[in-house]
């Protein structure tokens, strides 16, 4: 049988660096996309095309030859320091919209087999996760649409396209909704990172007694998916016959004062926290819902909270020693 060709877009990022691993492994010939490389070295496709996917001319070239599986992560995006301040909002609708219209359409035009696209938990209404302990974010809970950020807004219009695409042109579609993908090689630090990795820094750059910054008043809750987890996933999806949209994430529900609690648990470290209540933040609860999941791909994922942050800690802390000895 001919090897399956896949095109990984994003790749140079955190999520996508890892699916071309996972592909690869599978024997798949891939090729990966980004405005960047991965900077921590994840760079194992076939074939890596550095480009710009708000530009057709870059999308279209990368369909050379017969591509069997399209996987679009490509998105301008980062954690709460990123999307929730509001400076951002024009750059991010309007670079990840370019990029889904067209890799959407290249995709159709070439006739791709299947396209995978990653929406994200941020695109549920802001009214369902009010209450820190009863978040509501089953996949029929999607509209009336509220999402509480411009990020979740184009996903919510992307998810749209992709499947108008399917509707109008038979195209092959799977969409999953990511709840909090955490774990090595992710971004954690510069600006972009997320809740999991920013307190992981934190944790290990601070010393034994000492004092860390946490957004918020730590009892907004959050679940977070490790990324193999995540990755199989996807994986699982694109092999079914559901298109989704359907939520990958844990139903381990924490709030950011236990996910601290664990992460200096496992650094073995006792240190005050200082609250900035003019940090953003995010919605007050939010939650995985999995019974949809666990319904259409009889799989959820196993791996505890606390395995998957002792692995990232492990990695993270390892990139501050890194860095500090670089600098003195
Ligand atoms: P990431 O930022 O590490 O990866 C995204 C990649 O897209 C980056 O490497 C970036 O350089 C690339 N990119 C941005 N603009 C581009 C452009 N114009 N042309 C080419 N490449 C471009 O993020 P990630 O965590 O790996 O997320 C992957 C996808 O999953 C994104 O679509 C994100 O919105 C979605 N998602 C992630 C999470 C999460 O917790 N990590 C949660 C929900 C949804």
């Amino acid at each position: 049988m001919a090897r399956k060709t896949a095109i990984v877009c994003g790749a140079g990022g955190f999520i996508g660096g890892h699916l071309v691993n996972r592909l690869k492994e599978e024997g798949y010939w891939v090729r990966g996309v980004d405005l960047k490389e991965n900077e921590f070295g994840n760079m194992n496709a076939d074939d890596f095309v550095l480009g710009d996917l708000r530009d057709p001319r870059v999308c279209a070239a990368l369909f050379d030859r017969q591509i069997d599986e399209v996987y679009q992560l490509a998105a301008d995006m980062g954690g709460a320091g990123y999307i929730f301040t509001g400076d951002h909002d024009a750059a991010v609708m309007h670079n990840s919209a370019l990029i889904n219209l067209n890799m959407v359409e290249e995709a159709r035009k070439h006739g791709v087999g299947k396209v995978f696209y990653s929406s994200s938990a941020c695109m549920y209404p802001e009214y369902n996760q009010l209450d820190p302990d009863n978040p509501k974010c089953s996949e029929d809970s999607a509209y009336p649409a509220a999402p509480d950020s411009e990020y979740g807004w184009e996903k919510l219009f992307s998810e749209r396209l992709y499947l108008a695409y399917a509707r109008n042109y038979g195209m092959n579609v799977r969409i999953a909704r990511f709840h909090n993908i955490f774990g090595p090689q992710g971004t954690w630090t510069g600006g972009r990172e997320k809740a999991p990795a920013a307190i992981c820094r934190k944790v290990a750059m601070a010393e034994d007694g000492g004092e860390i910054e946490i957004w918020g008043d730590g009892k907004q809750t959050r679940s977070f998916l490790y990324i193999d987890e995540c990755i199989e996933a996807v994986r699982r999806l694109m092999e079914s016959d559901f298109p989704g949209p359907v939520n990958v994430g844990s139903e381990e529900m924490v709030s950011i004062n236990q996910l601290v609690d664990y992460v200096c648990e496992i650094a073995g470290k006792t240190l005050r926290r200082r609250h900035d209540l003019t940090k953003p933040q995010g919605v007050r609860g939010r939650n995985s819902d999995n019974r949809l999941i666990r319904e259409k791909l009889g799989w959820e994922p196993s791996m505890p909270l606390k395995e998957g942050l002792r692995r990232t800690y492990e990695w993270i802390a390892e990139q501050v020693r890194r860095h500090e000895a670089a600098s003195v």
